[in-house]
């Protein structure tokens, strides 16, 4: 599903922020990815949403080699993948729906099965009775909430999830990474960068711990600190 082979990615400053990476994921597997601020993670984001090129090595995704893939393909690509992000990132003039909604006519889904998926996938997170709601309107877990209907909307196989309860207490981040697991239960690939600890140790996943661009730590059902 995901592969990275020795890949680096130094900066204008010369210093690698991702160091010769190498790295599978599993159909269906959900990994952690920890480490310290400035460790690759948001790096590595960016390098699987080809939004950033690798300074060497490759990288595979469902089959796809980012590296030569024409630009013209990104889009279609960047489709099978669902991003959410810690500050939820959604259309604040827009409702709940409409957020929802506008992910799929952006890859111009018929109108019937919008009509049809979007309040499927609004029963799924929870939020049907929030569905006129304005974001402003609802709390931060409930806007995660849309932010995580809106990337899975169009049936990824891939979520990626860059610091998903960072701006969430406890409760609410619990019930958000719940859902992901959820997601990742029905068959979604699931990449979740976090410094959440307590959920970290509590959900027990694979967790993949960056230190200075590499891969300090590659555990199954590892917790946020070494055993
Ligand atoms: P993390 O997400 O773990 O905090 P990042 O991937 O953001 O780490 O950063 C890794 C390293 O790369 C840091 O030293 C950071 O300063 C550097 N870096 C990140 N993005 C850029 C950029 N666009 N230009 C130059 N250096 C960058």
């Amino acid at each position: 599903m995901i592969d990275l082979d020795h890949v680096s990615k130094i900066y204008e400053n010369g210093q690698p922020a991702v160091d010769k990476v190498s790295l599978h994921v599993d159909k269906g597997e959900f990994v952690f990815v920890v480490g310290d601020s400035g460790s690759g993670k948001s790096t590595l984001i960016s390098l699987l949403l080809k939004e950033t090129e690798p300074t060497e090595g490759v990288i595979t995704v469902n089959g796809f080699v980012l590296n030569t893939m024409r630009h013209r393909k990104v889009p279609k690509y960047r489709r099978k993948i669902g991003v959410v992000f810690q500050d939820f990132r959604l259309l604040e003039e827009m409702s709940v729906y409409e957020n929802v909604a506008f992910a799929m006519h952006a890859v111009e889904a018929r109108g019937r099965v919008i009509r049809r998926r979007v309040p499927n996938v609004l029963r799924e997170v929870g939020l049907t009775d929030k569905q006129n709601s304005l974001p402003r309107q609802l709390s931060g877990g409930e806007q995660q909430r849309v932010a995580i209907a809106r990337a899975i909307v169009n049936r990824p196989d891939i979520l990626l999830a860059d610091e998903p309860t960072g701006n969430l207490d406890p409760g609410n981040a619990y019930e958000i990474m719940k859902l992901i697991e959820e997601i990742n239960s029905r068959g979604t690939t699931v990449l979740v960068v976090t410094h959440n600890k307590e959920l970290v140790n509590e959900f027990r996943k694979r967790v993949i711990m960056m230190r200075k661009g590499a891969i300090a730590r590659d555990e199954e059902e590892g917790g946020y600190i070494e055993a």
